[in-house]
């Protein structure tokens, strides 16, 4: 990260020779001062997109309509922006027009919380118009201005505040609150796609069971049909009746809920797994949790990760009794994957999620054993091809093929048949 800093100093002092004026901005800046490493740098600059082109032929015009052009530099990428300003927000979702400005004030005022919205000079001196740095210490979420006017503006930014809020464990200021209160139903507005992005960050880092604790204070599953299934909220609301219910201070709100919600949650966990515990928490079926997926534009290899991490658990746990475990399990890798098989058991890490889902911790181990010792996962890993089968059986391939495998498959998996050619033809022959 040392490197990627230096390189975007170099960045700028090269701005400021040539006579403009240049800083980071906004999240690097904020994750810098609270010694976290920032997930990109991003630079704002006095200079025109066609001046940093001049400046850098090679970069890469990547935002040129609101004055961002890519810098290459020490093989680090940098989006460097022109100082602007938004305007219009007609609609509540994207500003009607951005013209370029001449104070990185102006352009840190567009910003949407106080903790965004400062700026860093290449000599280290902090630009902080807003008093971010008084809130990152008091550790409070603030809006830029006016809440209710900046929430109406974009009101992407109510999902973004709970966001910040659950990332860093920061309290939101009540104006602030008010103003997500005020502004929620323009919400509709909002793209689910964008909605998504941040739902997704907000399951990534920090605390996402003060993240969905934040959501439900303000109601906003129920109303916008974020992807919180019925059988999940009426869960959701359950567990908060269990953890004593939510108090109504608007920035306390979640505390006891939160506590009860991330019990649920893996802590050390991809978001990934957060999700599969996210629904399954709220008992939704796969085919409801790829439904909601599916709303929020995910990519389809992530909604089949979750769904067969969530049918895998479903189909162990089909029967209550322990005996059906291993059985359960066998097929279900089978079914899923051993891919999944490790989602699984990376969920299950934690004593505290097993304890919440009620999964014993002999099963998680055993289990890992159950897998590793498979003697086949896939019809390839079976010592005889569909062609023999075919030739064997002198009947011409067809649909019938996969479907013998898969029976040969299951019985190797467990145990019941020998991996080996003549084994897998007289099993054959015998079932036929
Ligand atoms: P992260 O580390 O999660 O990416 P970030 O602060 O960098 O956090 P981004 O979405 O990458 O968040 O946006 C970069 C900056 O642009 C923010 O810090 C903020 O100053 C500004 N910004 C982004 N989205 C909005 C918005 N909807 N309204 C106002 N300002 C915004
Ligand atoms: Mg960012």
């Amino acid at each position: 990260a040392g490197a990627q800093w230096e390189a975007g100093v170099e960045v700028l002092q090269a701005l400021n020779r040539s006579g403009c004026e240049a800083y980071f901005v906004g999240g690097c800046v904020r994750d810098a001062l609270l010694g976290i490493e920032a997930s990109d740098i991003d630079i704002a600059t006095s200079a025109d997109p066609e001046e940093v082109l001049r400046l850098y032929p090679d970069a890469l015009p990547t935002g040129l309509k609101h004055g961002t052009v890519t810098v290459r530099r020490s093989g680090f990428f940098f989006e460097v922006t022109t100082f602007r300003q938004e305007a219009g927000y007609s609609d509540g979702r994207r500003p009607d027009d951005v013209f370029f400005v001449r104070d990185v004030r102006e352009d840190l005022a567009r910003r949407d919380f106080t903790i965004n919205a400062m700026a860093a000079g290449a000599d280290g001196a902090i630009v902080d118009p807003f008093g971010g740095m008084d809130d990152l210490r008091a550790r409070t979420l603030r809006a830029v201005g006016e809440p209710a006017r900046r929430f109406g503006e974009d009101a992407l930014r109510i999902v973004r505040c709970v966001r910040f809020a659950a990332r860093y464990g920061f309290a939101v200021d009540a104006p602030t609150w008010a103003g997500v209160l005020a502004c929620r139903d323009k919400l509709r507005l909002v793209a689910m796609e964008r909605i998504g992005a941040e739902l997704d960050k907000m399951m990534a880092a920090g605390d996402p069971g003060r993240a969905v604790a934040l959501l439900l204070a303000a109601s906003l599953p129920e109303r916008f049909k974020l992807p919180l299934p019925e059988p999940w909220l009426a869960r959701l609301r359950q567990i908060e009746g269990a953890a004593g219910g939510a108090d109504e201070a608007p920035i306390g709100m979640s505390a006891t809920l939160r506590k009860g919600l991330s019990r649920y949650l893996p802590e050390h966990a991809e978001a990934d797994l957060r999700w599969a515990a996210l629904f399954l928490a709220g008992t939704a079926a796969p085919e409801e949790a790829e439904e909601a997926m599916k709303r929020l534009h995910f990519a389809g290899k992530r909604i089949r990760r979750i769904g067969d991490l969530l049918r895998l658990h479903l189909s162990l746990f089909k029967d209550s009794d322990p005996e059906a475990w291993r059985r359960n399990w066998t097929i279900g890798v089978l079914d899923r994957g051993t891919a999944a098989a490790a989602d699984w058991q990376a969920l299950f890490d934690s004593p505290g999620v097993r304890a919440a889902f009620g999964v014993p911790g002999e099963l998680r181990a055993a289990a890992a054993g159950w897998t590793a010792a498979l003697p086949a996962v896939r019809v390839a890993d079976l010592a005889l091809r569909g062609d023999e089968l075919a030739e064997a059986a002198g009947s011409p391939p067809g649909p019938w093929i996969a479907i013998a495998l898969r029976g040969l498959l299951e019985q190797v998996a467990l145990g019941e048949l020998n991996n080996d050619a003549n084994s897998l033809r007289t099993a054959f022959f015998a079932g036929a």
